[in-house]
């Protein structure tokens, strides 16, 4: 942390500044310059005092700004961790050589659609199977999801196939009955800065996949999974999905595919891209699958549904299933000129 004082500060203004940081049993570094002093930091800053010691100095007479030289978050960040997390969920390791392909529907609406899609994933060498109980809809007469049935349903045709799941949970109070049914909690766009709901997921120390909102910033992100880190889950999975932007005539939200080098500058966690809800629309989800391989994501998650035209929920965005069998094939070609690779079930052995 830097404090940088008014050019117009008075020595008794920089010493009450060097004051205040001693007070707290820090070691103030003072910098003269040629027109106003900077005060650094020379001793770590414990985490929780960051922001309210931050905010105390910035509200001191003769102080111009605090610059933060060091992220805010910390268990989510390299400082803090170097090397890349690789976590394993059932035989899956996320963050490794694999491109993770999960796949499925947007909504589970019944046993015939949700298998019929799960069977589709599979034999194009998806390893896990998504699908929403609990929708979150922009309006409420919208379809909202099968609940605890659909919950039901999910786990018993993965299990079926030896897939693992994903689904999201909206609500803390939901979330030991879904981490019940699902290897994954999904914490959707709209639910990321739902801070109970990350600690009580956090808590449960289930794997997380957790997307960034529209709206939020990459910091933004990277403090909620500080929540469900420091809570105890150390298996979060990061999932870009389209943020809010100037255009929307012909994409659902805008991929903001830098996250991708970004996150994993910042971040030892894994990066997912959700190309599906990023763009909204199926045929420009493969160029974005492809580029999202290409910019070095570590999973995708991806709209199947077995009959588009028929889906309840973002049939517009979902791919049918020949359409994702050949984008695999593209994607394995892809990740292997990258040195990584994308499960193929014709080959017997697993990555
Ligand atoms: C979803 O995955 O179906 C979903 C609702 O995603 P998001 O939170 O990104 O809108
Ligand atoms: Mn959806």
């Amino acid at each position: 942390m830097m404090v940088a004082m008014r050019s117009e500060a008075t020595p008794e203004q920089i010493e009450a500044v060097l004051a205040r940081i001693r007070a707290e049993g820090l070691t103030p570094l003072e910098l003269p310059g040629g027109e106003r002093t900077a005060i650094g930091i020379a001793s770590a800053i414990p985490v929780d005092l960051r922001e309210p010691l931050a905010q105390s100095l910035e509200a001191m007479a003769g102080v111009d700004h605090v610059a933060h030289i060091s992220r805010p978050y910390k268990l989510a960040s390299r400082e803090f961790i170097s090397a890349d997390t690789v976590f394993t969920v059932g035989e899956v390791a996320f963050g490794g050589p694999e491109v993770v392909v999960l796949a499925g529907p947007c909504a589970i609406e019944s046993e015939a659609q949700l298998r019929a899609a799960a069977m589709a994933v599979k034999q194009a060498g998806a390893r896990g199977l998504r699908g929403g109980a609990f929708k979150p809809r922009t309006s409420p007469y919208s379809f909202q999801g099968l609940g605890e049935e659909g919950l039901a349903l999910l786990a018993a045709v993965a299990a079926e196939l030896d897939m693992i799941t994903v689904t999201e949970v909206m609500d803390s109070h939901d979330v030991e009955r879904v981490a019940a049914h699902a290897d994954i909690l999904q914490i959707g766009a709209r639910n990321m800065q739902n801070y109970s709901l990350l600690i009580a997921a956090g808590e449960t120390g289930h794997p997380i996949l957790l997307k960034r909102g529209p709206g939020a910033s990459l910091d933004e992100l990277l403090l909620a999974a500080e929540y469900c880190l420091s809570r105890g889950s150390n298996r979060v999975l990061l999932c870009e999905r389209g943020v809010h932007a100037l255009d929307h005539t012909y994409t659902r939200n805008v991929l903001d595919l830098s996250a991708v080098p970004v996150l994993k500058e910042v971040s030892h966690l894994p990066v997912a891209i959700d190309p599906s809800h990023a763009t909204g629309v199926a045929r420009y989800v493969p160029a974005m699958c492809r580029a999202a391989v290409a910019a070095g994501a570590d999973a995708l998650l991806i709209e199947v549904h077995p009959e588009p035209s028929c889906a309840l929920c973002d049939g517009p965005q979902s791919l049918a299933p020949p359409v994702f069998a050949a984008l695999m094939d593209d994607l394995r070609a892809l990740a292997a000129l990258g040195g990584r690779c994308v499960y193929d079930p014709r080959k017997s052995e697993k990555p």
